[in-house]
């Protein structure tokens, strides 16, 4: 992945912010209770929807089963059973059955009280436990600044003409890490408003340029016209 827009990047980075804060105001994420309930919500939304998530996780709540002792607590199979939802059901039961018992020998307390790399690697050991996943621990669950990219970053940064070439996490992660304050606020929502960008208006298939604030700084608009 290459990224294009090399000049002024904060600046820049700042002006999309404030066009997709204009655009959809503040989006007051992410929607959790407990740090636990943000760690089982990053692994359990892997490879699908929120909605999907939201189902798991009612059916975890109903059943009792929603903080890390109840979880431990309960059979493999009735863990599949109820995060079933959220697709990839089995290999999630095991993700989130790994996070449990870690958590229940190093607490998620403990672990946050390191610097945001030692933080990000120990989190990337645990299994299941991938870049955005870790980000998202770290962000919305210790309250650190890491910034959280994923699929919608990447497709609003290709069509923007930001970026080209395959998506690479690490590297449309650094062009955030490296180009604006690390202040947890402004990650915080800025990921938030990017995720409710490509959620409401720049659709997989078909965005809603119309709808769009940013149509006029943007390449795939300008090539669809
Ligand atoms: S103008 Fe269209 S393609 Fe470009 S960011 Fe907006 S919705 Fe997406």
């Amino acid at each position: 992945m290459q990224i294009l827009c090399e000049e002024n990047i904060t600046e820049q980075l700042f002006s999309l912010y404030n066009q997709l804060l204009a655009q959809h105001g503040h989006r007051k994420w992410w929607p959790a209770d407990t740090p636990f309930e943000v760690a089982l919500g990053a692994i359990l939304t892997q490879a699908t929807s929120w909605r999907n998530v939201e189902k798991a996780m009612e059916n975890l709540k109903s059943a009792g089963a929603f903080t890390p002792e109840e979880i431990a607590s309960i059979s493999q199979a009735t863990l599949e059973r109820l995060i079933r939802p959220s697709r990839y059901f089995r290999m999630k039961a095991q993700k989130v059955r790994a996070f449990v018992e870690y958590i229940a020998e190093r607490p998620m307390h403990v672990m946050f009280k390191q610097d945001v790399p030692e933080l990000r690697e120990e989190l990337l050991s645990i299994y299941g436990v991938g870049p955005e996943t870790a980000d998202t621990i770290i962000l919305y669950a210790a309250g650190k600044p890491s910034f959280v990219v994923d699929s919608y970053t990447y497709r609003l940064f290709s069509r923007l003409g930001w970026v080209t070439g395959n998506y690479n996490y690490e590297k449309l992660r650094a062009l955030f890490m490296d180009n604006l304050p690390h202040d947890v606020d402004l990650f915080n929502e800025y990921h938030a408003l990017i995720v409710g960008h490509g959620a409401r208006i720049c659709h997989k298939k078909t965005p809603n340029c119309q709808e769009c604030r940013l149509r006029e700084s943007c390449a795939y608009y300008e090539a669809s016209e």
